[in-house]
């Protein structure tokens, strides 16, 4: 049977409002067993919801932390920056600290407090035997400097949505890192990721819809949801030239692992 995890989204997301019980009856109906949600934990209209998606899908995981866009109102309070974090990750119960890290694509915060709000949170992660998931963009040499020097050498964690190239992501796997990738592996130019989807060792590859952002080939455009993780797992299945079902029972090992259960 197929056994499938969506390893990011953002279920709390008021997009799922208005349907979230109909969004999770078609994840499971795919076969998506457990999905990690991701939290914006300085945003309280997002923290009310998590009750909501926890009852309506109790096998949902939940990571919490600062975005790198939110980082900069956080210049010289960066501590604030942390106690939202450690508290909105407490009230959910969150597994991971996320997402984090870096953005100089958009460079919506400047950088200097990205770099800041980032490592303080990674410091968190840390202190609190929590994994982190990382968002970074046009930013590999600072971000993984930040988890070099942050995190002692003792954080682990995911490169959510991974983007880049083999090099870079030999640089996550020398971390010990995951490596998420997102339905962005099904979009007709994504050559050079499909490379990187070949690359992976399997026992560090995750798959994530980061809905409802991002939606895979045939969905592109719409707002994506969980259940669409099968369509870029599928892919990736393929690149592999692997059965879907085991790269599904492989990721969902992977996932447990990077979460902490049975490790
Ligand atoms: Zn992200
Ligand atoms: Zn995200």
């Amino acid at each position: 049977m197929l056994s499938l995890i969506d390893s990011h989204c953002h279920l709390a997301d008021e997009v799922f409002v208005p349907d979230l019980d109909a969004v999770v009856a078609r994840a499971k109906a795919a076969g998506v067993a457990s999905a990690l949600c991701i939290l914006s934990a300085d945003e309280a209209d997002e923290l009310a919801r998590v009750e909501k998606v926890a009852s309506s899908w109790p096998e949902v995981k939940f990571a919490a932390a600062i975005h790198p866009h939110r980082a900069g109102p956080y210049q010289g309070r960066v501590d604030d920056a942390v106690r939202a974090t450690r508290q909105a990750a407490s009230a959910a119960g969150a597994v991971a600290i996320g997402e984090v890290g870096l953005d100089y694509h958009y460079d919506f915060s400047p950088r200097d407090v990205q770099r800041a709000v980032f490592a303080a949170q990674v410091a968190l992660a840390v202190e609190t035997s929590r994994p982190v998931v990382i968002h970074t963009r046009e930013a590999t040499d600072d971000t993984v400097a930040v988890l070099r020097e942050a995190g002692q050498g003792r954080v682990r964690g995911v490169m959510h949505c991974f983007s880049g190239t083999i090099d870079e992501a030999r640089q996550a796997l020398d971390l010990g890192f995951f490596i998420s990738l997102s339905g962005i592996l099904t979009f007709p130019k994504a050559e050079s990721l499909r490379e990187v989807g070949r690359f992976v060792p399997a026992d560090r590859v995750l798959v994530e819809t980061d809905a409802p952002f991002l939606a895979p080939v045939p969905y592109r455009g719409k707002r994506n949801e969980p259940a669409w993780v099968a369509e870029t797992i599928a892919r990736l299945a393929a690149v592999r030239g692997m059965p879907v079902e085991t790269l599904g029972a492989q990721v969902s090992e992977n996932f447990a692992r990077f979460v902490g259960a049975g490790a």
